[in-house]
């Protein structure tokens, strides 16, 4: 890992749902999670990973490629007049973005100094070291609060909450806006009595708002170009009229829930 090149999947352009405004979103590859959902099992691997050609099952093609620091930046930068129009910037995604932190934080460090909006959105499952380095360049931290259970979140995820509550204290310490958001995941958290405890955990870290991610099946096809199995293959997708009850039952707990983001105020409470 080096600040001047990483390993990218995808560089997204025009996005509406990755922060504020219109936005570049840059795919970094590595996630210490296993999230049994997850949607870009692709990203988890720091190393390439082979998916079968969508057109021709005969050929493979890895998934992923090294780019050098200036070309993330050069390919940022021709959407500058985007930005700012629509007050939007670059949200480094993956995986995990921080898995590659000396990348991700040069990055953010020089989309900064052309002053750009800069956002990430991070499962906060890295050293608080990191994150503090990294937060100094953000300008948004956007992260799911997969469970409110300390066991439960280690059995889907494969790794406990304890470090992703420490750095979203962090940067809430250090005045940096939140979007916390729950995916809504049929058998792992999407009870009402799930939503009650996710209000008062919520409450707990210092949030008032949240973001719902209902459940969805965009990642499944890529299991099948991986060849890997997927637990979630017969769950239906759900639909906001799905997880409206879910929605209610955090409102009448206290928390300020909503299929759209939290909006300029963010998800924590002001101090
Ligand atoms: S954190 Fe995201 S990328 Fe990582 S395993 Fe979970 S859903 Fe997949």
């Amino acid at each position: 890992m080096s600040e001047t090149e990483g390993r990218v999947f995808n560089i997204q352009k025009f996005s509406i749902h990755d922060g504020p405004g219109i936005r570049t979103v840059v795919f970094l590859k590595g996630c210490p999670l296993s999230c049994s959902w997850c949607s870009n099992p692709n990203s988890r691997k720091l190393k390439p990973v082979m998916m079968r050609d969508a057109n021709d099952p005969n050929v493979f093609n890895e998934d992923s490629r090294e780019y050098r620091l200036e070309e993330v930046v050069r390919v940022c930068l021709q959407d500058e007049p985007f930005y700012e129009e629509s007050g939007g910037g670059v949200t480094l995604s993956g995986g995990e973005p921080l898995v590659q932190h000396r990348f991700a934080t040069a990055l953010l460090r020089e989309l900064r100094a052309h002053g750009i909006h800069t956002a990430v959105e991070t499962t906060g499952y890295v050293a608080n070291a990191i994150f503090a380095k990294a937060l100094k360049h953000l300008d948004l931290v956007i992260m799911d609060v997969k469970h409110h259970d300390f066991d439960a979140h280690k059995r889907w995820t494969g790794v406990g909450s304890d470090l992703p509550l420490s750095n979203l204290k962090q940067a809430i310490e250090a005045g940096t806006p939140i979007w916390a958001r729950i995916p809504v995941i049929p058998g792992v958290n999407n009870t009402l009595d799930d939503a009650t405890a996710f209000a008062e955990h919520l409450q707990r870290q210092g949030l008032r708002q949240v973001q719902l991610l209902p459940f969805h099946q965009y990642g499944e096809r890529k299991y099948e170009l991986l060849g890997w199995d997927y637990a979630f293959h017969d769950v239906p997708t759900l639909h906001e009229e799905d997880v409206e009850g879910f929605r209610q039952a955090l409102e009448a707990a206290g928390i300020k829930a909503s299929f759209e983001p939290p909006g300029p105020g963010g998800s924590a409470v002001a101090s």
